[in-house]
């Protein structure tokens, strides 16, 4: 993390849920779509730390196109079952990294961003 570049107020964490999500406008270019697409992104991979990486930034030659390195770039609220609210940004790494993982083993359905 570069703090130089950092633009939102949490680090990125590498939860991955942003790129579960929906896919970025460097992933829509390159698969040639036009319309915002729902994630996971095909170029989302994982690393056996169970943290979340982008194959694209691994083969572009200017990653710095994706923002990464900019902090936590989500907008998206965590509804808790009291239905009370959160920004996910703000929550705690090891939430938001276990609410990924639950989205990505399927035991969360449905993921709402304000993109
Ligand atoms: S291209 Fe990379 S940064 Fe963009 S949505 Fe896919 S995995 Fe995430
Ligand atoms: S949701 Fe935020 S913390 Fe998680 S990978 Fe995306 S940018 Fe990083």
């Amino acid at each position: 993390m570069h703090e130089s570049h950092k633009k939102y107020p949490h680090d990125c964490c590498r939860c991955g849920m942003c790129c579960l999500a929906v896919l970025c406008p460097a992933a829509m270019y390159f698969l040639g779509l036009r319309n915002k697409t729902a994630g996971p992104c095909p170029f989302l991979v994982w690393g056996k730390d169970g943290l979340s990486s982008c194959h694209l930034a691994a083969i572009l030659e200017d990653p710095s196109l994706l923002g990464i390195s900019t902090g936590c770039c989500i907008l998206s609220r965590a509804v808790r079952q009291d239905g009370t609210e959160e920004d996910f940004a703000s929550l705690p790494v090891e939430t938001k990294r276990a609410l990924a993982q639950a989205v990505r083993d399927g035991q969360v359905a449905n993921i709402n961003t304000y993109q």
